[in-house]
């Protein structure tokens, strides 16, 4: 039988059910195969009914003798069932289940499974699970029963039944991975595996079942990774860049800087150089923390293709954010001959400023690859505050002939395991450094009684340093788009502070409905310190840099992931002065409490997303959950000794097998990409 047949054919199921499995995205047998409990129950002892114990768990059978409904004062419903084995009696006792003895006849062979227990001399069960013994096979009593996630309305019974269906029809798993990986990895096979996980002969074998599927997902995604990076190093960009002949004016450069790179930095920009002097198309991955100075490093690289004749493209993921590096570019080459454009949907390069093609670097949003531009020469992309760069917008780079360089950069820390499993495509980079002189952010939980006094507090600095300050909404809905909603809430907690709490200072409001002109206007007018303080929704969550902004409020913070507060945090502490967040939360609830805390004392973005990734799972952690990114289905991603396993194991099998050769394995391949590309 085919794994790929649809569960429609399943015999003796309703629509209904199938709609509910459809709906669970369990099309094919193969998915439902595929769905796996999350724990078992064991009623594998079968005793003789004379025999029980009180507290045992046990698997009876016997023939029903007798049974009734019975009604308390209460108003309880009891049913009633005498079973009887050849060795002796019992009762069996449900309660508030009346239709359940509708499914049973006097002299039917019944099998139960539960504890045993007692009322002073008498001994009945509580059955779990039971069911009538027809064919001398049994389902759901008399073994190690997998227990399912009951989504949808359907019950594990349900789900436990059509995949028992399943695995004892003639069904194929064929093993697809070769002998020689499953011996040195000491991996049970696949149909093994299948049997196991679902219906265990024992707990061990149960494990060894959920160990090998675990290996086999990382093993498809890492396999997937791989290929994906050896299809780009046959790539060709068509052209080097060269870098010798231009070394002394990027040293140049460097050394008119404000300020001094720090060694990661000079490391960053040394590996990027070194990617694009080569034919092969760059696929860096920058990751650095908050303020760790990655635009600098962009700027070179873009200065680098300038010299080279070649156009680069810098995107960011806000507007706002466009305007920002359109604003630091523009000063880091004020004394060069670089043109640098504007584009975005509200900023266009006019035909007054000139022709697309006659800008050497073009900032604008992640839509700018979208567009119908007349681009020239683009030798370098950069995409600023990405988690990654998707297979699909690379495939769009090149439908339009463009095929560059690329940089990714992203302040998001990617805990080691995650980066092996899902950026192995990637060469990585970590700026691992801060600027000289940086003080670690100082962070308070604030409590509601708490919060007149820490206004007062920040009204005394603002008075004393001039400093500046961010106040932060919360988070309304989770979306990663703003909502009216939102920007209803920023309002009103800017009208509260400006004529309650600072009625003293001049406040302004920021929030993603306004106009992009509004935006620009606004953000400069904080930048040049119109504005005391800036209330916002979480619109400037990434990248945005004003450095004599010192201190940040975050309302309602436990309505955030770590990293995102992190990310909050960073828009402070970008100066040598002491910066301070104050999280303002009215939750009591220990956990939430307890995550703040952690964040409190913590200033490492990966310290915070290995955290993040073990309390709340890699779906939260980068806000991805909606595209079912990252959703592994049975391994871990803080696995990190398998996640090294399979990594060995795939490179081993690249360097000793083709995929060709191996159909079953082609197939997985083929279905994780499909998933991927609609992901992204
Ligand atoms: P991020 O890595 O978060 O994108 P930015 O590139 O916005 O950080 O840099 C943060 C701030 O640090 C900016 O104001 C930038 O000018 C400054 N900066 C960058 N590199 C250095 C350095 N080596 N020394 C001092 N300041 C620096
Ligand atoms: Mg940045």
């Amino acid at each position: 039988m085919d794994l790929e047949i649809p569960i429609n054919s399943l015999p003796n199921t309703s629509l209904i059910t199938i709609r509910r499995f459809n709906q669970l995205g369990i099309k094919t047998y193969f998915d439902l195969l595929n769905y796996f409990p999350f724990r078992y129950e064991d009623y594998s002892l079968v005793s003789p009914i004379n025999k029980v114990q009180p507290g045992e768990v046990v698997t009876l059978q016997g023939q029903i003798l007798d049974m009734k409904n019975e009604y308390t004062k209460t108003g309880l419903k009891i049913q009633k069932l005498l079973l009887y084995d050849g060795t002796a009696k019992i009762e069996a006792i449900w309660y508030n289940q009346p239709y359940l003895l509708k499914l049973f006849k006097l002299g039917n062979k019944l099998s139960l499974a539960g504890e045993i227990k007692n009322w002073g001399k008498k001994i009945f069960i509580e059955p779990k699970e039971y069911e009538i013994v027809k064919n001398n096979f049994l389902i759901h009593t008399g073994r190690i029963i997998p227990i399912y996630p009951e989504k949808k309305g359907l019950s594990s019974k349900v789900i436990r039944e059509k995949i028992f269906y399943l695995l004892n029809s003639d069904y194929l798993v064929n093993e697809f991975l070769p002998e020689e990986i499953l011996k040195y990895n000491s991996l049970v096979k696949e149909d093994y595996s299948y049997k196991n996980i679902h219906f265990p002969e024992n707990f061990l074998a149960a494990k060894k079942a959920r160990e090998r599927l675990a290996f086999d997902e990382l093993f498809v995604i890492q396999l997937s990774a791989n290929l994906v990076k050896q299809q780009w190093q046959k790539e060709k960009v068509g052209f080097k860049f060269m870098i010798k002949e231009h070394q002394e004016k990027v040293n140049q450069f460097i050394k008119n800087l404000p300020f001094i790179l720090t060694n990661a930095q000079k490391k960053a920009v040394a590996e990027i150089l070194n990617d694009l002097s080569q034919s092969k198309p760059m696929n860096r991955f920058l990751q650095g923390d908050v303020g760790s100075g990655k635009t600098v490093v962009a700027a070179i690289a873009c200065y680098v293709a300038y010299l080279n004749g070649f156009q680069s493209l810098l995107m960011a993921p806000t507007e706002i954010l466009a305007f920002q590096h359109y604003q630091t570019l523009t000063s880091l080459f004020k004394n060069y001959s670089v043109k640098i454009g504007l584009q975005t949907s509200s900023k266009k390069i006019s035909k007054k400023q000139g022709l697309i093609s006659d800008f050497n670097i073009i900032v604008g949003t992640h839509a700018l690859i979208q567009k119908k531009l007349q681009f020239s020469r683009v030798g370098l992309v950069i995409i600023d505050e990405q988690h990654r760069f998707g297979v699909v917008q690379r495939a769009a780079l090149k439908e339009k002939g463009i095929n560059p360089h690329l940089l990714t950069m992203t302040a998001t820390p990617i805990p080691r395991t995650v980066a092996l499993t899902l950026y192995n495509e990637l060469d990585l980079t970590y700026i691992d450094e801060m600027p000289k002189g940086r003080l670690p952010i100082k962070t308070f939980v604030i409590p509601q009684e708490k919060r007149m006094s820490a206004y007062q507090w920040i009204k005394e600095k603002i008075k004393n340093e001039n400093i500046q300050v961010f106040i932060v909404c919360p988070l309304i809905e989770e979306s990663t788009v703003e909502t009216m909603k939102s920007v209803k809430a920023a309002k009103k907690e800017y009208q509260f502070l400006k004529e309650k709490i600072f009625p003293e200072f001049k406040v302004g409001l920021l929030h993603g409905k306004l106009k992009a002109k509004e935006k620009e206007k606004i953000m400069n007018d904080f930048r040049q310190k119109k504005y005391h303080l800036l209330v916002t929704t979480p619109v400037v969550e990434v990248g945005v840099d004003i450095p004599n902004a010192n201190i940040i409020i975050i309302e309602a913070a436990e309505r955030f992931g770590l990293a995102q507060l992190h990310q909050l945090r960073g828009r402070v502490g970008r100066s040598d002065k002491q910066a301070y967040c104050f999280l303002f939360s009215e939750i009591k609830n220990n956990q939430a409490q307890e995550r703040l805390n952690f964040f409190a004392k913590n200033n490492l973005g990966i310290k915070l997303a290995e955290y993040d990734l073990k309390i709340r799972g890699p779906g939260d952690v980068y806000g991805l959950k909606q595209h079912g990114y990252l959703n592994l289905k049975i391994a871990s991603l803080t696995d990190y000794q398998l996640i090294n396993q399979t990594k060995r194991a795939v490179l081993y099998f690249l360097s000793h097998y083709s995929v060709d050769n191996f159909t079953g394995l082609y197939k997985r391949l083929k279905e994780y990409q499909i998933k991927q590309i609609t992901r992204d």
